[in-house]
């Protein structure tokens, strides 16, 4: 039994709720707080009765609510965010007050007990930098403010530089992680993730949407990977203070993906393409190479992805076919 006592903002979506299952696992104590907002309780019900399991479903703004949870706990996870482009695209003025009032509370909060708080930040933050592989000390390259989806990098930024100020300036231990496409079990499709979409899509019968050429390439991390990096980042004292790439550097297209997933489901579905102006908003911009350097976490902890993406789409494909 551990004794560790961790408090995960965004406990109920769908990176936090593998992260309390990891900590449950070790033996430590977990408690979350989620406004169901993005997460779903769905996603904690087969934690509701353990007895080491706290859940307060409520918004990270509220600050005395977050002011006792910090009280009662060791280290903090801020993952409580607005996530998925769709969300963004659609609910520009939500995401950025989610974020970065949200990140302001925690951290204020978070400071008067010099807790040690993860922030989760996000690969969108290198913009349309084309230097890929992406490094953490890169430049990072925001797009026009006229275009609705770079509010989610310049909130997710906002966010990276006070985690980084409240560590140079008032000495709060803080880390910063940028997740890469994080995908698995529990993914919902309904913000615009694709993997969850096109298994959807797939399994349904029903055409496989692929936005622009689909020549366009991301890297997949599974998010089992992704919460061993992070519970081995917050145990590490020296990770205070800097930033981590987390994710695979298995590269692949939009369209390949589709293939893939397709012949994993053994699905008729149709491939169809869908200009991005039509999927998202006019003058949508897209990333053409998401790919990250992944070096500098695993000289830190000794990460490395296990999971190959077919297998990630298996356990994806069996999640949904089990619904
Ligand atoms: N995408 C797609 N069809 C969909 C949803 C997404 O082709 O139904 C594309 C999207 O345009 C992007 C990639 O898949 O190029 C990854 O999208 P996602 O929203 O999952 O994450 P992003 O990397 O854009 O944050």
């Amino acid at each position: 039994m551990n004794d560790l006592r961790v408090l995960i903002t965004g406990g109920a979506g769908f990176i936090g709720s593998h992260l309390s299952d990891a900590y449950l696992e070790r033996g430590d104590e977990v408690f979350i707080i989620d406004d169901l907002s993005t997460g779903s309780i769905d996603n904690i019900t087969h934690l509701k009765s353990h007895a080491r399991f706290h859940y307060t479903i409520d918004s990270v703004h509220n600050q005395p609510a977050v002011a006792e949870l910090i009280d009662q706990c060791d280290v903090i996870f801020h993952l409580a965010a607005a996530v998925g482009v769709k969300l963004i695209v659609e609910s520009p003025v939500h995401t950025i007050e989610t974020n970065v009032r949200g990140t302001e509370v925690v951290l204020a909060q978070a400071n008067k007990k010099k807790k040690k708080v993860l922030v989760a930040s996000t690969s969108e933050v290198y913009g349309l930098s084309t230097e890929v592989p992406f490094k953490e000390d890169g430049n990072l390259v925001m797009g026009a403010t006229t275009k609705g989806r770079w509010s989610y990098a310049c909130s997710k930024a906002i966010d990276e530089f006070l985690a980084l100020a409240y560590w140079r300036e008032k000495k709060l231990p803080t880390v910063v992680v940028r997740l890469f496409n994080t995908v698995g079990p529990r993914q919902t499709g309904q913000y615009g993730m694709v993997i969850p979409t096109f298994v959807k899509q797939a399994l349904a019968g029903r055409p496989i949407t692929v936005y622009g050429t689909g020549e366009q390439t991301r890297c997949f991390g599974y998010v089992g990977d992704v919460v061993g990096a992070l519970v081995k980042l917050m145990d590490k004292d020296d990770s205070v203070g800097q930033v981590f790439n987390i994710g695979s550097d298995e590269e692949v297209s939009i369209m390949e993906l589709a293939e893939r997933v397709k012949s994993l489901t053994g699905s008729s579905s149709e491939i169809v393409t869908m200009p991005y102006d039509e999927a998202y908003e006019e003058g949508f911009e897209d990333m053409p190479r998401r790919v990250p350097d992944i070096s500098k976490v695993g000289a830190a902890v000794g990460f490395r992805p296990t999971m190959k993406l077919d297998g990630i789409l298996e356990s994806v494909i069996e999640y949904y076919r089990s619904r």
